[in-house]
């Protein structure tokens, strides 16, 4: 009989995206990919090094799977594996870990999966995680997680990932077209492209060899995917000619996802950002000149070591005066081995979540504004199939989340409709072009 297998994926998109390639692996070699509940014979975890208390998680997870089947084999892989291989190997049940040069072998690797004496340790210096392993997730029809790039070479004074997945790294143009075209196959209507710095796409080997701007240009030939979303992309890599051509693609929606960090220009220099809040606005402007519509989503750290009230303030106004949609706030947390960790003039809980709290109503606010410069537009919503309480929701090109009546043949399908109104919910409802109401 075959083996069967089970993963559990925490983090990012990237991370989703590489357990569902590792699971289609392991289809490929004959194994049986199961529920975690299930009873697997293999448990795979999917570790992260953002993740708070990612060890807490680790642990549980780790508890969990030995509930469910006590001889099965526990394999730990992920950002934590890597920077931690030792620790997590001496969790009670772990069989295995392996690290980011290791993880996409793991089938090879782990030899039939036997359990030895010890727990096995297949985690090499992050430095030898050169290569680039392809991977795109397909687990609903609706979008995919396509990864692009991996690792960075960018030295932020907070950020543990280039410890995690090594030095920047891509795949090529044309093996990503190639995937796009066997996404496509399977009836996917909308790309994610995701990767650790997006924007740095093109590194080969340790050399730069191609450029994000066209990938960009190559992946907008893609016939049957609809929309490609870019996930994330530094200021200082978003260029006017990656601008201007998102403007007038044929797939590539408006919407970008650039991460901010700190409004002052202080703040950014000790985090080791790779430009001022000037070069962040005129990036800002220069989309909403072309594409008014766009949908700008900002990452934003409260409480990194040294920021004042004012420090804080100004992040706060320079936000506030940018005409951006929505926040994603991070409340800082130390991480080892990062030189942020080291700093002083350490910002107190209290006020760090004091500050999160601040920003968290202030993206509240964007985010109602920026729906409701929308209403009376039409735009093409693609509905996804998670039906709740008789109701399925979808997201209109620039990111509008909107709710529609369920309709089983509307799931997975891109429609045109007129945005109508803000639910009691803050969702966006809808009618159809001949103004029959299909929203509730
Ligand atoms: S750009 Fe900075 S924050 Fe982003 S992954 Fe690289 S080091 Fe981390």
């Amino acid at each position: 009989m075959n083996k069967k297998v089970a993963f559990y994926t925490l983090g990012c998109k990237l991370n989703f995206s590489e357990t569902s390639s590792i699971s289609r692996m392991f289809e490929g070699r004959g194994y049986e990919k199961v529920e975690f509940q299930d009873r697997p014979d293999i448990f795979i975890i999917n570790t992260c090094s953002v993740t708070e208390n990612a060890d807490k998680k680790c642990k549980k997870i780790v508890k969990e799977a030995k509930k469910i089947n006590p001889n099965g084999f526990v394999t730990i892989i992920g950002c934590y594996a890597q920077l931690k291989p030792k620790e997590i190997s001496e969790i009670k049940g772990v069989d295995a870990v392996l690290g980011a040069a290791e993880k996409f072998q793991l089938i090879d690797k782990l030899d039939g999966f036997t359990k030895k004496d010890k727990p096995q340790v297949l985690a090499s210096d992050i430095n030898e995680a050169k290569t680039f392993n392809n991977a795109f997730s397909i687990n609903d029809r609706t979008r995919t997680f396509l990864k692009v790039q991996d690792g960075c070479n960018y030295h932020c004074a907070f950020c543990t990932i280039p410890l995690a997945r090594g030095k920047s790294r891509s795949d090529t143009i044309a093996n990503i077209v190639k995937s796009a075209k066997e996404i496509a196959i399977n009836e996917v209507k909308e790309i994610v492209l995701t990767g650790v710095n997006t924007g740095d796409f093109g590194i080969q080997e340790g050399k730069r060899k191609e450029r994000f701007v066209d990938l960009v240009k190559a992946l907008d030939e893609v016939e049957g995917i609809d929309r490609f979303r870019i996930s994330s992309i530094e200021p200082n890599l978003l260029t006017n000619e990656i601008i201007e051509f998102v403007a007038q693609s044929k797939r590539f929606v408006p919407h970008f996802h650039i991460p901010l960090q700190s409004g002052s220009n202080k703040i950014l220099r000790t985090m080791r950002r790779r430009y001022l809040r000037e070069l962040y606005e005129d990036r800002v402007a220069k989309i909403k000149s072309l594409m008014p519509q766009c949908c700008i989503g900002v990452d934003v750290i409260v409480g990194f070591p040294g920021e004042t009230d004012e420090d804080f303030m100004d992040t706060y106004h320079f936000l506030k005066e940018l005409p951006i949609s929505y926040l994603h706030v991070f409340t800082y947390s130390e991480r080892v081995n990062t030189t942020a960790s080291e700093m002083e003039e350490v910002v107190p809980l209290k006020v760090r979540n004091k500050r999160s709290k601040m920003l968290r109503s202030l993206s509240e606010k964007m985010k109602r504004a920026f729906y409701e410069e929308n209403v009376g537009r039409e735009d093409v919503v693609l509905f996804e199939n998670d039906i709740k309480d008789g109701l399925m929701e979808g997201f209109t090109n620039n990111y509008v989340r909107v709710v529609a009546k369920y309709d089983p043949i509307m799931v997975n399908e891109l429609k045109t409709v007129k945005l109508s109104g803000i639910s009691h919910d803050g969702l966006m409802e809808v009618t159809e072009a001949n103004q029959e109401v299909f929203a509730h």
